[in-house]
Protein backbone atom coordinates (compact mmCIF):
# COMPACT_ATOMS: atom_id res chain seq x y z
CA UNK A 1 0.00 0.00 0.00
CA UNK A 2 2.74 2.27 1.00
CA UNK A 3 4.51 1.72 -2.35
CA UNK A 4 1.09 2.30 -4.27
CA UNK A 5 0.77 5.41 -2.13
CA UNK A 6 4.39 6.65 -3.58
CA UNK A 7 3.31 5.79 -6.91
CA UNK A 8 0.31 7.87 -7.31
CA UNK A 9 2.09 10.79 -5.83
CA UNK A 10 5.29 9.98 -8.19
CA UNK A 11 2.57 9.90 -11.00
CA UNK A 12 1.57 13.46 -9.39
CA UNK A 13 4.72 14.83 -9.33
CA UNK A 14 5.19 13.68 -13.14
CA UNK A 15 2.08 14.91 -14.45
CA UNK A 16 2.34 18.07 -12.32
CA UNK A 17 6.07 18.83 -14.12
CA UNK A 18 4.87 18.55 -17.64
CA UNK A 19 2.16 20.65 -17.03
CA UNK A 20 4.48 23.43 -15.94
CA UNK A 21 6.80 22.85 -18.80
CA UNK A 22 3.70 23.11 -21.31
CA UNK A 23 2.92 26.26 -19.46
CA UNK A 24 6.26 27.69 -19.60
CA UNK A 25 6.82 26.67 -23.09
CA UNK A 26 3.26 28.41 -24.28
CA UNK A 27 4.16 31.44 -22.01
CA UNK A 28 7.89 31.91 -23.52
CA UNK A 29 6.37 31.20 -27.35
CA UNK A 30 3.39 34.24 -27.36
CA UNK A 31 5.21 35.62 -30.48
CA UNK A 32 4.93 32.27 -32.35
CA UNK A 33 1.11 31.96 -31.37
CA UNK A 34 0.14 34.91 -33.54
CA UNK A 35 0.54 35.25 -36.79
CA UNK A 36 0.82 39.79 -37.12
CA UNK A 37 3.34 38.90 -34.46
CA UNK A 38 5.48 36.74 -37.29
CA UNK A 39 5.52 39.09 -39.79
CA UNK A 40 6.37 41.81 -37.36
CA UNK A 41 9.06 39.98 -36.39
CA UNK A 42 10.45 39.82 -39.56
CA UNK A 43 10.68 43.43 -40.05
CA UNK A 44 12.89 43.21 -36.76
CA UNK A 45 16.55 44.03 -37.13
CA UNK A 46 18.72 40.82 -36.74
CA UNK A 47 22.44 40.93 -37.25
CA UNK A 48 25.30 38.93 -36.81
CA UNK A 49 28.12 40.15 -35.87
CA UNK A 50 31.48 38.13 -36.50
CA UNK A 51 34.37 38.41 -33.67
CA UNK A 52 37.75 37.37 -35.17
CA UNK A 53 41.04 38.23 -33.95
CA UNK A 54 44.28 36.94 -36.14
CA UNK A 55 43.77 35.32 -39.72
CA UNK A 56 47.56 33.71 -40.33
CA UNK A 57 48.70 29.91 -40.26
CA UNK A 58 49.65 30.08 -36.08
CA UNK A 59 48.08 27.18 -34.62
CA UNK A 60 46.42 28.76 -31.83
CA UNK A 61 42.30 29.31 -31.04
CA UNK A 62 42.51 33.21 -31.98
CA UNK A 63 44.08 32.51 -35.19
CA UNK A 64 42.10 31.17 -37.49
CA UNK A 65 43.80 29.76 -40.95
CA UNK A 66 43.93 31.98 -43.67
CA UNK A 67 42.33 29.14 -46.33
CA UNK A 68 39.60 28.79 -42.97
CA UNK A 69 39.06 32.63 -43.41
CA UNK A 70 38.82 32.37 -47.09
CA UNK A 71 36.54 29.41 -46.71
CA UNK A 72 33.95 31.29 -44.26
CA UNK A 73 33.97 34.17 -46.60
CA UNK A 74 32.87 32.21 -49.46
CA UNK A 75 30.22 30.67 -47.39
CA UNK A 76 28.25 33.72 -46.28
CA UNK A 77 29.17 34.77 -50.08
CA UNK A 78 27.23 31.81 -51.44
CA UNK A 79 24.57 31.53 -49.10
CA UNK A 80 23.67 35.13 -49.13
CA UNK A 81 24.69 37.03 -46.43
CA UNK A 82 25.46 40.76 -47.42
CA UNK A 83 28.36 42.44 -45.16
CA UNK A 84 27.89 45.62 -43.60
CA UNK A 85 29.61 48.81 -41.82
CA UNK A 86 28.65 50.11 -37.88
CA UNK A 87 27.29 52.86 -39.17
CA UNK A 88 23.98 50.68 -41.14
CA UNK A 89 23.33 48.30 -37.72
CA UNK A 90 23.53 51.91 -35.88
CA UNK A 91 20.95 53.23 -38.36
CA UNK A 92 19.21 50.29 -38.94
CA UNK A 93 18.82 49.57 -35.31
CA UNK A 94 17.57 53.50 -35.05
CA UNK A 95 15.15 52.95 -37.61
CA UNK A 96 16.64 55.29 -40.24
CA UNK A 97 18.50 53.01 -42.42
CA UNK A 98 17.24 49.60 -43.99
CA UNK A 99 19.88 46.47 -44.06
CA UNK A 100 20.28 44.19 -46.77
CA UNK A 101 19.31 40.73 -46.56
CA UNK A 102 20.85 38.44 -43.94
CA UNK A 103 23.37 41.05 -42.72
CA UNK A 104 26.37 40.73 -40.80
CA UNK A 105 29.23 42.57 -39.22
CA UNK A 106 32.48 41.17 -39.43
CA UNK A 107 34.67 42.55 -37.10
CA UNK A 108 38.44 42.06 -36.18
CA UNK A 109 39.78 42.73 -32.42
CA UNK A 110 43.30 44.18 -31.34
CA UNK A 111 44.87 45.30 -35.10
CA UNK A 112 46.73 43.11 -35.70
CA UNK A 113 49.15 43.00 -39.23
CA UNK A 114 47.85 39.80 -40.36
CA UNK A 115 44.63 41.64 -40.62
CA UNK A 116 46.39 43.49 -43.69
CA UNK A 117 48.64 40.20 -44.97
CA UNK A 118 45.62 37.66 -44.88
CA UNK A 119 42.22 38.73 -44.14
CA UNK A 120 41.77 42.11 -46.37
CA UNK A 121 42.83 40.60 -49.42
CA UNK A 122 40.02 37.90 -48.90
CA UNK A 123 37.48 40.54 -47.84
CA UNK A 124 38.31 42.36 -51.40
CA UNK A 125 38.31 38.67 -53.53
CA UNK A 126 34.30 38.85 -51.74
CA UNK A 127 34.09 41.94 -51.95
CA UNK A 128 33.03 42.03 -48.26
CA UNK A 129 33.18 44.87 -45.73
CA UNK A 130 34.83 44.77 -42.31
CA UNK A 131 35.46 46.46 -39.12
CA UNK A 132 38.62 46.50 -37.38
CA UNK A 133 38.98 47.77 -33.81
CA UNK A 134 42.36 49.21 -32.85
CA UNK A 135 44.41 49.48 -29.45
CA UNK A 136 45.95 52.33 -30.94
CA UNK A 137 48.96 52.56 -27.84
CA UNK A 138 50.48 49.09 -29.70
CA UNK A 139 50.47 51.15 -33.49
CA UNK A 140 53.90 51.62 -33.70
CA UNK A 141 54.95 49.73 -30.86
CA UNK A 142 54.45 46.26 -31.81
CA UNK A 143 56.13 44.50 -35.07
CA UNK A 144 52.65 42.46 -35.01
CA UNK A 145 50.34 45.10 -35.61
CA UNK A 146 49.00 46.91 -38.37
CA UNK A 147 51.17 50.33 -39.41
CA UNK A 148 48.88 53.51 -39.92
CA UNK A 149 49.86 53.06 -43.59
CA UNK A 150 47.87 50.17 -43.85
CA UNK A 151 45.25 50.99 -42.22
CA UNK A 152 45.10 54.18 -44.10
CA UNK A 153 45.08 51.87 -47.13
CA UNK A 154 41.94 49.58 -46.11
CA UNK A 155 40.17 52.25 -44.35
CA UNK A 156 39.71 53.84 -48.01
CA UNK A 157 38.63 50.63 -48.98
CA UNK A 158 35.85 49.71 -47.59
CA UNK A 159 37.00 48.51 -43.73
CA UNK A 160 35.94 50.75 -40.80
CA UNK A 161 38.58 51.46 -38.36
CA UNK A 162 37.32 51.97 -34.56
CA UNK A 163 38.43 51.82 -31.07
CA UNK A 164 39.67 48.94 -28.64
CA UNK A 165 41.22 51.84 -26.25
CA UNK A 166 45.17 52.92 -26.16
CA UNK A 167 46.76 50.12 -23.81
CA UNK A 168 44.07 47.13 -23.96
CA UNK A 169 43.57 47.33 -20.34
CA UNK A 170 40.63 45.20 -18.94
CA UNK A 171 38.20 48.61 -18.36
CA UNK A 172 37.25 47.01 -14.61
CA UNK A 173 40.86 47.53 -13.26
CA UNK A 174 41.08 51.17 -14.35
CA UNK A 175 39.77 54.56 -12.74
CA UNK A 176 37.41 56.77 -14.09
CA UNK A 177 40.00 58.95 -14.66
CA UNK A 178 42.14 56.83 -16.96
CA UNK A 179 38.88 55.04 -18.68
CA UNK A 180 38.50 58.53 -19.82
CA UNK A 181 42.05 58.73 -21.28
CA UNK A 182 41.61 55.31 -22.52
CA UNK A 183 38.32 55.93 -25.05
CA UNK A 184 38.93 59.65 -25.78
CA UNK A 185 42.84 59.78 -26.50
CA UNK A 186 42.43 56.52 -28.81
CA UNK A 187 39.20 58.39 -30.66
CA UNK A 188 41.49 61.34 -31.42
CA UNK A 189 44.46 59.29 -32.19
CA UNK A 190 42.64 57.21 -34.63
CA UNK A 191 40.67 59.98 -36.08
CA UNK A 192 43.58 62.17 -36.47
CA UNK A 193 45.50 59.39 -38.54
CA UNK A 194 42.69 58.16 -40.75
CA UNK A 195 40.52 61.19 -41.23
CA UNK A 196 37.59 59.62 -40.54
CA UNK A 197 34.95 59.92 -37.39
CA UNK A 198 35.75 57.00 -35.02
CA UNK A 199 32.04 56.27 -33.09
CA UNK A 200 32.42 53.01 -32.29
CA UNK A 201 34.03 50.73 -29.29
CA UNK A 202 35.10 47.15 -28.60
CA UNK A 203 35.75 46.54 -24.89
CA UNK A 204 39.20 45.34 -24.68
CA UNK A 205 38.97 41.67 -23.14
CA UNK A 206 34.62 42.14 -23.17
CA UNK A 207 34.97 43.56 -19.88
CA UNK A 208 31.95 46.00 -18.77
CA UNK A 209 29.97 47.29 -16.65
CA UNK A 210 26.98 50.19 -16.66
CA UNK A 211 29.09 52.62 -15.35
CA UNK A 212 31.93 51.80 -18.38
CA UNK A 213 29.06 51.90 -20.95
CA UNK A 214 28.18 55.40 -19.55
CA UNK A 215 31.55 56.54 -19.87
CA UNK A 216 31.23 55.46 -23.13
CA UNK A 217 28.63 57.14 -24.69
CA UNK A 218 30.20 60.47 -22.70
CA UNK A 219 33.09 59.93 -24.39
CA UNK A 220 31.17 60.16 -27.59
CA UNK A 221 30.64 56.53 -29.32
CA UNK A 222 27.37 55.76 -30.85
CA UNK A 223 27.71 51.82 -29.29
CA UNK A 224 29.81 49.76 -28.08
CA UNK A 225 30.61 45.88 -29.04
CA UNK A 226 31.29 42.75 -26.49
CA UNK A 227 32.12 39.31 -26.50
CA UNK A 228 28.63 38.31 -25.31
CA UNK A 229 27.48 35.56 -27.45
CA UNK A 230 24.61 35.94 -29.57
CA UNK A 231 22.87 38.06 -32.46
CA UNK A 232 21.95 41.89 -32.38
CA UNK A 233 18.41 42.55 -32.62
CA UNK A 234 15.91 45.32 -30.94
CA UNK A 235 16.63 44.02 -27.47
CA UNK A 236 19.68 44.56 -27.40
CA UNK A 237 21.69 47.03 -25.47
CA UNK A 238 23.08 49.47 -27.87
CA UNK A 239 26.53 49.85 -25.44
CA UNK A 240 26.59 45.57 -24.73
CA UNK A 241 26.33 44.47 -28.18
CA UNK A 242 26.48 40.82 -28.61
CA UNK A 243 29.35 38.85 -31.01
CA UNK A 244 29.86 35.78 -31.99
CA UNK A 245 33.47 34.48 -31.77
CA UNK A 246 35.40 32.50 -34.03
CA UNK A 247 37.96 30.47 -33.19
CA UNK A 248 40.47 27.71 -34.77
CA UNK A 249 39.86 24.75 -33.89
CA UNK A 250 40.13 20.93 -35.02
CA UNK A 251 37.79 21.76 -37.37
CA UNK A 252 37.29 24.90 -37.65
CA UNK A 253 34.35 25.40 -40.44
CA UNK A 254 32.25 22.80 -38.44
CA UNK A 255 32.37 25.37 -35.59
CA UNK A 256 32.28 27.94 -37.38
CA UNK A 257 28.64 26.72 -39.15
CA UNK A 258 27.88 25.47 -35.51
CA UNK A 259 28.58 28.75 -34.19
CA UNK A 260 26.41 30.90 -36.79
CA UNK A 261 23.32 28.76 -36.81
CA UNK A 262 23.15 27.86 -33.30
CA UNK A 263 22.25 31.56 -31.97
CA UNK A 264 19.17 31.66 -34.10
CA UNK A 265 18.12 28.17 -33.42
CA UNK A 266 18.42 29.14 -29.92
CA UNK A 267 16.09 32.43 -30.11
CA UNK A 268 13.70 30.77 -31.95
CA UNK A 269 12.96 28.82 -28.94
CA UNK A 270 12.52 32.32 -27.26
CA UNK A 271 15.97 32.50 -25.82
CA UNK A 272 15.52 35.97 -24.05
CA UNK A 273 18.48 38.57 -23.56
CA UNK A 274 19.31 38.96 -20.65
ZN1 LIG B 1 41.31 42.71 -27.79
Amino acid sequence: MTFGGKETTMAKRIALFAAVALLLFFAASPRDMNAHKVEERERETKVMILNYHKVDNMNISLSVLPKDFDAQMKYLKENGYHTITPDELYGSLMGTCELPEKPVLITFDDGYADNYHYAYPILRKYDFKATIFLASGFMGKYDNYVTWDQVREMASNGISIQSHSVTHSSMSDLSDEQLQAELTESKEKIEAEIGQPVQYFAYPTGMYDFHIAHLVREAGYKAAFTIRFGNVDEASNLYAMERIPIFHTEDTFSSFLERIHYVPAFEQLSWRKG
